[in-house]
């Protein structure tokens, strides 16, 4: 048996980084940026108005107040999206709203709430009441207050937000330099396996793995590619991985690599791939088959895909998805080492949480809220058999229970936070 930091150290060494492409960027939310960015504009990209109000000479506003306003003539109004075309004099004002470009001659923007319209005769000028004075500067924002041109943005290695994307769009970029998302092909394989609605002949069960494991590649940020249900037949099996290297960035396999007599993906993948077989100190999920096939079967110096073999038990694989692959995974992604494993977090355990030492590290399903304390806490999820696929569906968390005793209501356990 070898310890869970040297398994997952063994993974991470052969889940080099993606090559950068171009995308465009509505594609590109959740990706790590490839290179930095610099802004190559003015933002804004002119002075405009904060405010719906009047563009002023501050100077002709001072001493404003409700008992004695500064009477100002209204010449133009500036519509958001219109150019200026006007510029007020002294004693004059220009009606203008949010966003509209502060024309040339106003230094300042009175709010509309501070002026109050003067009845005059129809065919008249237009006539205002300014109740409070401006200073130079008050509801303008400048060009460039927020970028210039050589400012830095962001740099490569961020993972693109809402935000960022936000940012690019107002550089006027449609494409930026990302890690792609992985493309990642997930075979179920079993006999006995099936799937769908109609009645289970003796010995069957309903193929799950395969729907968690896709579901727990795109929480990962991967593309899912299904390579579907595959008997335990070793020329199916070793088509199906053939096919599944040459199209995905990494393939997630699931059953068939224990030491019974009809695992054939461990006979395959032993056969045309360069692999570890491993027994990890952790219950449950301890048998690990992780190495790499050549994407191309006859050229041997061909790109390397990843692949983990991850046991067949529900609840095994989803643990061991989530201690090898997805941090293996999101590595390829380009995301940082602190970056590769969900959030985790200390609690309370609220339940005993049991366990007997064993010379192994046990991951419990859990439910884990945060309390009205500040703190965290978490109760069982359910059956903790390594099949009790319905503990999956409560569970938000899984608990790291340390070789040694039960967790006791209590005492405090380390969990990482699944939802
Ligand atoms: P194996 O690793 O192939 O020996 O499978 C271990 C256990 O997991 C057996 O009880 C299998 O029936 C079950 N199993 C394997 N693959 C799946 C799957 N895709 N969905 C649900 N159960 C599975
Ligand atoms: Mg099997």
């Amino acid at each position: 048996m070898i310890e869970l930091e040297e398994a997952r150290a063994y993974v991470l060494e052969a889940c080099a980084p993606l090559a950068p492409v171009r995308l465009p960027i509505a594609r590109t939310l959740g990706c790590v940026a490839a290179e930095a960015q610099v802004s190559t504009d003015l933002v804004p990209p002119f002075a405009n108005t904060a405010v719906d109000g009047f563009a002023v000479r501050a100077d002709d506003t001072a001493g404003a107040d409700p008992a004695r306003p500064v009477r100002l003539r209204v010449i133009a109004t500036i519509r958001a999206g219109m150019a200026p075309g006007v510029s007020p004099g002294p004693g004059e004002a220009v009606r203008i709203m949010t966003g509209a470009p502060v024309p040339v001659g106003a230094d300042a923007v009175v709010m509309v709430e501070r002026t109050a319209a003067v009845v005059t005769a129809a065919g008249a000028a237009e006539l205002i009441d300014v109740v409070s004075p401006v200073a130079v500067g008050d509801a303008v924002r400048l060009a460039g207050d927020d970028l210039r041109p050589g400012d830095p943005v962001f740099p490569a290695g961020d993972v693109l937000s809402a935000g960022h994307l936000g940012v690019l769009a107002t550089l006027g970029l449609t494409e930026v330099a990302v890690v792609p998302r992985a493309r990642v092909g997930v075979l179920s394989t079993g006999d006995e396996l099936v799937d769908g609605p109609g009645p289970l002949q003796p010995g069957q069960i309903r193929d799950s793995n395969r729907r968690t494991l896709l579901a727990l590649v795109e929480q990962a940020g991967c593309v899912g590619v299904d390579l579907g249900r595959i008997p335990d037949d070793e020329t199916a099996i070793s088509e199906a991985i053939r096919r599944g290297a040459s199209e995905c960035d990494a393939l997630v396999t699931s059953g068939g690599v224990s030491m019974g007599d009809f695992d054939f993906v461990k006979i395959v993948l032993d056969r045309i791939g360069d692999m570890r077989w491993m027994q990890v100190a952790i219950r449950p999920a301890k048998p690990l088959a992780f190495g790499t096939v050549p994407a191309s079967p006859t050229d041997p110096m061909s790109r390397r895909v990843p692949v983990f073999g991850l046991p067949g038990n529900p609840v095994s694989s989803v643990v061991s998805f989530e201690l090898f692959a997805r941090p293996g995974l999101r590595q390829m992604m380009g995301r940082a080492a602190t970056d590769l494993d969900r959030p985790l977090v200390q609690a309370v355990a609220d339940d005993r949480l049991a366990r007997r030492r064993d010379g192994k590290t046990h991951f419990a399903r859990v439910v884990c809220r945060y309390g009205t304390d500040a703190r965290y806490h978490v109760r069982s999820a359910g059956g903790q058999g390594s099949h009790h696929l319905s503990a999956l569906v409560g569970a938000n968390a899984l608990a790291v229970l340390a070789d040694g005793d039960a967790v006791e209501p209590g005492d405090t356990v380390a969990v990482y936070l699944t939802d």
